[in-house]
């Protein structure tokens, strides 16, 4: 076999396992795996393009001292930032990296237009799109990677919208300028370069902190048009390949974010979700009635006698790293003939997933997860409702106060269960910022403390029982 026929099949497989990867994180138990399997199919796309890879001369790649010393120093830094990070801080770590991607894209086109002036004019719509789709994910992803970190604060723009407008605009016409051969100096096409990134930034800046899962979502899925770009520019099928999957995924969540919370994409770009307290009915702004406590040993005694109890799992259950101590809980209860179910919202937490993740990790069976729509289904069956550090996604706000920042998010309808038990530690809200009633209402009851040693208590206080 020669050597483009071994470089064809190494692109061959490393698009396949690319596609089997994909498939397999679709579900907790092969996901792991899927992820192994694709980074193989990757580390054989990588090799084969360094050493078998030759230009139309017939030129191998060569600089193999560049090339090595960028992949350690990429390894290593990946392999601690990933080994380090804190399942909360997720999202922003997936920022980082999906920026530089889009990083990536726009180094591509910078370097590929510095070589190629002469270029046909299909090559330079590649260089040219590909470097405003990744010069506007790289900005937009740092700014979103900001927000998560809590290092930029949500910022409305004095008549952003028309600046973000105008910007576009210019794009557009810079672009065709440069394309098109009518002005196709370097000064023009840095001028687009800086374009695209003032864009990105101004684009990202106002949206609320709430909303950027589903940016980085849709930065995920430029990143990945900007990487298949470089595919088409490098004629190489498996970048494209990479690129098309990444776009297309990244496009297919974003969407159905939107569809969880109820809102259409433009309403999360230039809405106002989330965040802090902008409109609606921010924490401390309305008087509220009282709320009541419930002690360690009522809670363990509600549970013991009821047929059905349901866990709803949310950002502070993650904080607390308590998931080992609910899946106690719930081995407890199985023992004492209670059947243990946990509800779980598709933005609970602070990434999609984050609750399957974190529960998988405590060894969870997957069956005991419901999925919202049949959680509600189930609700009214339900003895006792434990809600553990979990606030937006139980705010009937969402369903009842057409004011609230969250009206039109589907959540978790606990209170059409007989009891409510909800743990945190204070009545501070969550993180869109406002006020819960539910806390208030009457089937509820507060059991405050840290999520891991109230349940680790629960856990004792059932045992003894
Ligand atoms: P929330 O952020 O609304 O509420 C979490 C609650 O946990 C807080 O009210 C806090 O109250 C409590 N808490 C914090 N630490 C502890 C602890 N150690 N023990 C017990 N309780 C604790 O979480 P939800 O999961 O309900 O909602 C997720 C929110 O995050 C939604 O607004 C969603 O839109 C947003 N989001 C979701 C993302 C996703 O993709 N899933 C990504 C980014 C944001 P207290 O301080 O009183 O203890």
């Amino acid at each position: 076999m020669d050597q483009q026929a071994i470089l064809l099949l190494g692109y061959l497989i490393g698009s396949i396992t690319f596609i089997v990867g994909l498939k397999m994180l679709s579900h907790p138990d092969s996901a792991r795996r899927g992820n192994l399997v694709a980074a193989v199919g990757m580390i054989i796309a990588i090799f084969v393009t360094i050493f078998l890879y030759r230009d139309h001369n017939g030129n191998a790649l060569g600089n193999y001292g560049w090339i090595f010393g960028g992949l350690i120093v990429g390894t290593l830094a990946g392999t601690l930032i990933a080994k380090r990070v804190q399942m909360t801080a997720m999202p922003e770590m997936v920022s980082l990296f999906n920026g530089m991607g889009g990083a990536c894209a726009m180094l591509i086109s910078i370097v590929e237009h510095h070589h190629n002036p002469d270029a046909a004019i299909g090559m330079k719509v590649v260089i040219v799109l590909g470097m405003i789709i990744g010069t506007v994910s790289f900005t937009g992803s740092m700014i979103a990677w900001g927000k998560l970190a809590g290092k930029i604060k949500d910022r409305a723009i004095p008549a952003g919208q028309i600046i973000n407008f105008l910007l576009f605009g210019g794009l557009i016409v810079s672009a065709v300028m440069v394309i098109g051969g009518y002005n196709d100096t370097p000064a023009l096409f840095y001028t687009i370069l800086a374009l695209a990134a003032t864009y990105g930034i101004l684009f990202v800046m106002p949206i609320g902190g709430a909303d950027m899962p589903v940016v980085i979502s849709l930065l995920n899925s430029f990143t990945g048009v900007a990487a298949a770009f470089g595919g088409f520019l490098y004629d190489n099928p498996v970048m494209l390949t990479g690129g098309i999957l990444v776009g297309s995924a990244g496009t297919i969540l974003t969407i159905l974010m939107c569809n969880a919370m109820n809102r259409s994409l433009k309403n999360v770009l230039i809405g106002s979700f989330g965040g802090g307290a902008k409109g609606g009915t921010a924490a401390g702004d309305k008087e509220q009635g009282a709320y009541k406590e419930i002690s360690l040993n009522d809670t363990a005694v509600l549970m013991a006698y009821a047929q059905k109890v349901m866990i709803i799992p949310g950002y502070g259950l993650a904080v607390a790293q308590a998931q080992h101590a609910c899946h106690e809980l719930e081995k407890v209860l199985a023992e004492k003939d209670v059947e243990v179910l946990y509800g779980i919202h598709p933005v609970a937490g602070r990434m999609p997933g984050h609750m399957n993740v974190l529960l998988a990790e405590a060894d969870v069976p997957y069956e005991k997860l419901l999925e919202m729509e049949d959680a509600n289904d189930q609700m009214s069956t339900t003895n006792v409702v434990m809600v553990i550090g979990a606030n937006d996604v139980v705010n009937p706000a969402a369903l009842d106060d057409p004011g609230s920042p969250i009206y039109g998010m589907p959540i978790l309808e606990v209170e059409k269960a007989e009891h409510v038990i909800v743990n945190k530690r204070s009545m501070k809200p969550g993180y869109a910022g406002i006020e819960n009633e539910l806390f208030f209402r009457p089937k509820t009851s507060m059991l405050f403390g840290d999520a891991k040693k109230v349940l680790q208590d629960l856990v004792s206080e059932l045992k003894q029982m």
